[in-house]
């Protein structure tokens, strides 16, 4: 049962969310199954698999419609709308492989390529240059009202992906009802706010990008970086380039990095004097960087039950050293006083609108399974069943600016229920790994490198 308290608190959220939810007139079975639920992890199974049933069926109509390349994807699958009658149609839905969206040319031609995956009509993207670079190509369909973003491989591969507004306001919504929900009763909008993240108006990496929607939720946020990031600075600072500008990238970094820490800790001193609750979101290792330092000085906080932690987007901290989630918890908890119930780290990626929160009993990942059905793949790639590890794939209605059926290189387990916890719904054991073989990425991964020169030596 939800209580009463849990009711008023998230039309709270709502009311500050209100721009993001289309008009009711509007609504589309994938509305129904991301707007009205009042929480996306308590839906009772039978109910959430009718809403699932319903938007997954509706966006992949919407594809096969909308969208020629999808089509002839389907047809060469010998699958059709009409064949989708019932849940367990579902699994007969074309996936498309995730290294399909690392797969673009250059130039103009990549502008092409995006307008392929894009379903429906686009609007008129003006290109001004002849030999365009992505970053050009993304801002000229960024102007004319897109949100194209990207993530990619310590390669410097990126996987780009095309939304349009309504696509990027679901998955914003998403992802602030998901943690909300999963900190309650804690968040508040006067509470103050910290992004380990770039200032989502200076990038369109998606884990930056999704986190504008952080500004509306809460009244108070600091950003760490606030600095422009391009492909072409990712580029200099993770490729095998090393050359003059690439270094001056990486010592700027460095400065920047140092002062980024400093600004933080003093964040922490002022708000340790009030009593307002306090979030940090974003990439770990920022905050492992802020904690490694406060322990050097012999230094901690006691923030308490007032203060929460949500993390994403990555676990390495140097280049071959991996923190393990329930490491970094503890650590959270001994340095910032902040209580492992309130470190909760969130699983999502670019080509996804689903978010996977953990739970704060027992840190499994939760899935928003209303809109958003979860996959595990063999390596032949046909389907497993619960308990079994494999490829994660997904079928995702709230994707309708390209069509959200997609493999990961991610590695994980499902599980039918989680273990902790009475949420219904499936899980995703805590830690998601890529898959032997497959490029590290993520979007944490992405920062850390470009930001370290290593700022924790
Ligand atoms: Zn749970």
């Amino acid at each position: 049962m939800i209580e009463q308290g849990y009711d008023v608190y998230i039309k709270k959220l709502d009311e500050c969310l209100n721009n993001y939810i289309p008009p009711r007139d509007t609504w589309t079975p994938v509305d129904e199954a991301l707007y009205k639920p009042k929480d996306l992890y308590r839906i009772p199974l039978k109910e959430a698999e009718e809403l699932q049933f319903k938007s997954i069926k509706f966006a992949f109509n919407h594809h096969y419609t909308n969208n020629k390349f999808y089509q002839g994807f389907c047809k060469e699958n010998n699958v059709f709308p009409d064949d989708i009658k019932t849940s367990g149609d579902l699994a007969k839905i074309p996936i498309i492989p995730d290294g399909f969206f690392k797969d673009y040319p250059r130039g103009k031609e990549f502008a092409t390529w995006l307008g392929n995956i894009y379903t429906g009509d686009l609007p008129e993207i003006v290109i001004k240059h002849s030999a365009p670079t992505y970053d050009q190509v993304i801002d000229a369909f960024n102007d004319a009202g897109l949100i194209v973003s990207y993530s990619s491989g310590t390669s410097g591969r990126h996987t780009f992906v095309p939304r349009d507004q309504r696509t990027f306001f679901l998955s914003e919504y998403a992802i602030a009802k998901s943690v909300v929900s999963m900190i309650y009763p804690l968040w508040d909008h006067n509470m103050s706010g910290y992004l380990l993240m770039p200032n989502p108006n200076k990038t369109n990496i998606y884990a930056g990008k999704v986190c504008s929607v952080y500004f509306d939720a809460i009244r108070d946020v600091s950003v760490a970086i606030d600095r422009e990031i391009t492909t072409e600075l990712i580029k200099l600072t993770m490729g095998g380039r090393r050359g003059l500008k690439s270094k001056m990238v990486r010592f700027f970094s460095k400065r920047t990095s140092q002062k980024m820490i400093d600004d933080i800790i003093k964040w922490l001193e002022r708000h340790e004097k009030t009593k307002e609750n306090i979030v940090f979101v974003g990439a770990p290792f920022i905050l492992y960087f802020v904690m490694e330092k406060l322990k050097k000085q012999g230094r901690s906080f006691d923030f308490g039950g007032r203060g929460a932690v949500g993390t994403g987007g990555g676990w390495k901290i140097h280049e071959n050293i991996r923190l393990s989630v329930a490491d970094f918890r503890k650590e959270v908890k001994d340095v910032l006083g902040i209580p492992e119930k309130h470190c909760l780290d969130v699983y999502g990626m670019v080509e996804g609108n689903g978010w996977m929160v953990q739970c704060p009993e027992g840190h499994y990942l939760h899935v928003p399974y209303s809109y958003y059905k979860p996959i595990v793949l063999d390596d032949e790639f046909e389907q497993v069943g619960y308990g079994e590890s494999g490829r994660f794939a997904f079928l995702d209605s709230a994707a309708l600016s390209y069509p959200g059926f997609i493999t990961t290189g991610d590695k994980v387990k499902l599980l039918e229920h989680c273990p902790v916890c009475d949420r219904p719904g499936p899980v995703l054991e805590p830690e998601v790994k890529r898959v032997v073989g497959t490029e590290m990425r993520g979007c944490a991964e992405e920062m850390r490198t470009m930001m370290t020169g290593d700022i924790g030596r």
